[in-house]
């Protein structure tokens, strides 16, 4: 057993940084130092969650061990980590869709039991602890599966390397994989947070003509020019649905509404809106995972319009993640600078609070 610090949920909302006891890992495992950690919304959800874990699920490391029958990886590799391990097996899997798993999604993110491997090898006083996602990358070490690894074949930071695996999928895959964003296309991306300035940045590298990005702040929308939207739209509060915003992009889009639009603001009352900016024809994708019941106007959808709602911009986590880290080592994908601040396991009240009060886009553990 190795001892080691790691951010400990309580189930009441709170969390503790506490001393844990990680084993080597079994047959199929492999044995992490974390590098850097990156912190999102769900990492706070994992607070409230029926039992308690070694929080985090961003992740990337350097191998320290592997166990029996381990092939892709050895002692000494740089890796990220994946939160979202496909079956291969079941029928969603069999058929390509590795996102839409349906061993992966019986687990729900509140029951962690279902998809820890090996929960011996953590333990907290004594006893058994599972890890958030099976990775719980809030820990200077961690035991994981083998197919929680990716190999990190390029030259690029902790930080940056640890972020690839949440919402810049999400974002860029959305857009890409799903929305099928190709070269001319004109696109929109309403909302630029993390997820929607990865929506554009997935536009801009798929050869979209147009990337139009609609925001409330200002801040954003110059944020948005960086990751490579052209045109921006600044939302007013009043414009119900964003018909009015609408009526810009279509006048940017030569009259007739945009081939593809990215929703990601999270905000139900704009579940429709991507249908209001596309042409006849056209793909709206909803990223930002709305699940509320919301009235549409169905003249949205004339004609021939497609809605689609993601999940996890269709990521084959094998297929993408290393397509992701291409991406950046060709300078096309921008991830440094999506990280605003660093801070250490200690400082991770003070990182969830700047997070809640918008104070940062994106922030990351450092170890050592
Ligand atoms: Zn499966
Ligand atoms: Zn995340």
């Amino acid at each position: 057993m190795q001892q080691t610090q790691a951010a400990i949920s309580d189930t009441q909302g709170n969390f503790s940084i506490q001393t844990i006891d990680v084993g080597k890992p079994g047959p199929g495992e492999v044995a992490v130092d974390i590098k850097a950690s990156g912190i999102c919304h769900t990492d706070y959800d994992s607070m409230n969650w029926d039992q308690r874990v070694v929080m985090g699920h961003e992740g990337a490391g350097i191998v320290t061990a592997i166990g029996d029958g381990v092939t892709t990886c050895d002692v000494g590799d740089k890796v990220l980590l994946n939160w979202a391990i496909p079956c291969m097996a079941c029928p969603m899997c069999v058929r390509g869709h590795q996102n839409l798993c349906m061993t992966q999604n019986t687990v729900t993110a509140a029951d962690p039991a279902n998809c820890a491997a090996h929960p011996e090898s953590t333990q907290l006083d004594g006893q058994p602890i599972y890890r958030s996602f099976a990775v719980g990358t809030m820990s200077a070490h961690t035991v994981v599966k083998e197919a929680a690894i990716i190999p990190i074949h390029v030259d690029i930071p902790w930080d940056s390397a640890c972020i690839v695996g949440c919402g810049v999928m999400t974002g860029y895959g959305s857009a890409v994989n799903s929305g099928k964003v190709k070269a001319g296309d004109n696109t929109v991306v309403i909302g630029c947070g993390g997820v929607g300035l990865n929506a554009i940045q997935g536009c801009r590298i798929a050869g979209a003509g147009k990337v139009i990005a609609i925001d409330l702040s200002e801040t954003r929308l110059e944020m948005a020019k960086q990751f490579g939207a052209t045109h921006t739209i600044q939302a007013q509060r009043d414009d119900k649905g964003l018909l009015k915003a609408a009526e810009q992009v279509a006048q940017l889009c030569g009259g007739i509404g945009a081939d593809v639009a990215v929703e990601a603001t999270a905000v139900p009352a704009l579940g429709a809106a991507p249908l209001a900016m596309v042409r006849s024809g056209g793909t709206a994708v909803q990223a930002s995972g709305i699940e509320q019941e919301i009235t549409i106007d169905m003249n949205l959808f004339e004609w021939d319009k497609v809605y689609i709602n993601p999940l996890y911009g269709g990521c084959r986590p094998t297929i993408d993640l290393p397509i992701l880290l291409d991406l950046y080592a060709k300078g096309e994908l921008l991830l440094d600078e999506m990280i605003s601040k660093q801070y250490a396991l200690g400082d991770l009240g003070q990182a969830f609070d700047d997070m809640h009060h918008g104070r940062i886009a994106k922030g990351v553990i450092m170890f050592d």
